[in-house]
């Protein structure tokens, strides 16, 4: 499959490695909007949110215990977000389920941060 992140994750393509696992892999987002802008993701391929199943969503929790130990090892105590963009409405460029973890500045939060509206 032709896909960026899949040969991300198969160290095909390289990446900075923030963690990894059996089930995750963690890299800088090579056009950071944060000071700490890294990519969570599956190392099974799905193709965004939308394609959630009760069959994968196991590994959305291994996403999200990866962001708490990654927050823990970068001591971003003062906070993260986790945000996942699905489909075209949300700007989705790369149809390999991700989960952007940003950190280490003050964000905004409501319409003008997170959902302009045409
Ligand atoms: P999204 O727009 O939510 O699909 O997020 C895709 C993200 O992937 C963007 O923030 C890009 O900067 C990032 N990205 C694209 N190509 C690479 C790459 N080769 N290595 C790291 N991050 C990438
Ligand atoms: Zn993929």
């Amino acid at each position: 499959m032709d896909c960026l992140f899949c040969k991300i994750a198969a160290g095909e393509i390289p990446s900075t490695k923030v963690y990894e696992d059996e089930y995750v892999y963690g890299f800088k987002d090579i056009a950071p909007i944060a000071p700490v802008h890294y990519l969570i993701i599956p190392k099974e391929h799905i193709s965004g949110a939308s394609e959630i199943t009760a069959d994968n969503s196991a590994l959305v929790a291994k996403v999200f215990e990866a962001a708490a130990k990654i927050a823990k090892s970068e001591g971003l105590e003062s906070g993260f977000r986790v945000i996942t963009n699905c489909g075209d409405d949300a700007g989705q460029t790369v149809k390999h389920l991700h989960f952007h973890l940003l950190a280490g500045v003050k964000m905004g939060w409501g319409s003008e941060a997170v959902c302009p509206v045409e």
